[in-house]
């Protein structure tokens, strides 16, 4: 199998999968249990809290582990709409955000919040000056991406934090960071964001478990789940030892030589655009710069189409992200395509352990389609 989806999800190196089985097996007390061996899963949660702040760069205290880079973004809003509940009903945001975010305005404009949706220019970008233009003074939450998951473009959110304590201090901030996070060099220090979601599965790291950074600009985080006083009360539920080493332990392997790998991704990304030049029509879908992410259209050829083709050839690839499931993406219709542009993409992405050869034969495979297949549009 050609795996080019890492965007949607990322394999689990055997370490990280070792260190988890040992936690079920062998250190499976309760992190609350009192006696030794409960204190020893509280260590070693902290420690594992630590790993994962440093490579933030931020106090372990302002991390805070949840199920997944969902529950992450939803939080964010709980707690950022309820601080600010005395400034207003606005928020800001992007029409392409992850649907984490996009469905949850959804339910607060039905509750009564009024959420502008920024959309991208032609190559994906949404400069930092539209975003602080749409703040109003009952503005309570401006919720960007930092790296869109379709298109790898970056959002300028060290420039809208700046942007935003000067317009309107109260107003908090909010960064999605899933496709970020050790994929373009941040530090939580200074990207000036109060919230910062992040996810493991996206890093080598398992499913089913997640952090939200909290900044000190959130007096006193709204609980998401009132309960056992996990979390330091904010998020109960006992702690997914197992997920949670998992985790620290992908970051910490990412870490390793994490420059090199960025690199690495960034050449496979160059290499694969120039392969992928050579079917005729090919478009290129906006201009993202990171490393991982690259989006492509055969105008005229369903993506579904293109997707199933491949996959019968052992070669993994997205009809746009992966959690569309059949359904338009919203990232496509925001950058007003034509119609049958839009139809046409297709994302590939690539993680550390990518090779040369598996683009040679996802290149190959696309240029078969192309050749084999009469467009339907
Ligand atoms: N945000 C972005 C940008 C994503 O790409 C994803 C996953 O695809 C998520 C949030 C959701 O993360 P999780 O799958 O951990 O809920």
């Amino acid at each position: 199998m050609i795996y080019l989806d890492h965007a949607a999800t990322t394999p689990v190196p055997k370490a990280v999968a070792d260190e988890m089985y040992r936690v079920l097996t062998e250190e499976y007390g309760n992190p609350s249990s009192q006696y030794a061996y409960g204190r020893e899963a509280r260590r070693l949660v902290d420690v594992c809290r630590g790993k994962i702040a440093d490579a933030l760069d931020c106090e372990p205290g302002r991390l805070f582990f949840t199920a997944c880079g969902t529950e992450s973004d939803n939080w964010a809003f709980t707690a950022a709409l309820w601080q600010n509940r005395r400034v207003g009903k606005h928020i800001v945001t992007t029409a392409v955000e992850h649907s984490a975010i996009l469905e949850r305005c959804r339910w607060l404009e039905q509750d009564g919040y009024e959420v502008t949706f920024l959309t991208p220019d032609r190559d994906g970008n949404i400069p930092a000056r539209e975003v602080l233009e749409a703040v109003r003074p009952d503005t309570a939450l401006v919720s960007v991406m930092l790296v869109n998951n379709e298109t790898g473009n970056v959002y300028p959110v060290t420039e809208i934090a700046a942007g935003l304590r000067a317009k309107n201090e109260k107003t908090l901030l909010h960064t999605d960071a899933v496709q970020g996070f050790l994929k373009v060099p941040f530090s939580a220090r200074t990207l000036g964001a109060d919230f910062i979601s992040l996810s493991a599965h996206k890093i080598g790291g398992p499913k089913g478990i997640g952090a939200l950074y909290i900044g000190e600009r959130v007096r006193s985080p709204r609980p998401l789940l009132p309960g056992g006083g996990q979390e330091s009360g904010f998020r109960a539920g006992t702690e997914a030892t197992a997920q949670i080493v998992g985790f620290a332990k992908a970051t910490e392997l990412r870490m390793e030589g994490l420059s090199e790998k960025l690199r690495h991704m960034a050449e496979i990304k160059a290499y694969a655009m120039e392969r992928l030049a050579e079917i005729p029509d090919l478009r290129l879908i906006a201009k993202g710069t990171a490393p991982h992410v690259l989006s492509v259209s055969m105008p005229g050829y369903p993506s579904q189409n293109v997707v199933n083709d491949l996959s019968d050839t052992g070669i993994c690839i997205s009809a746009g992200s992966a959690c569309h499931q059949g359904k338009p993406s919203q990232v496509t219709a925001a950058l007003g395509l034509e119609k049958k542009v839009a139809a046409g993409v297709v994302r590939l992405s690539f993680g550390p352990e990518t090779t040369r050869e598996e683009i040679d034969a996802a290149a190959a495979a696309l240029k078969k389609h192309h050749d084999t297949r009469f467009p339907m549009l």
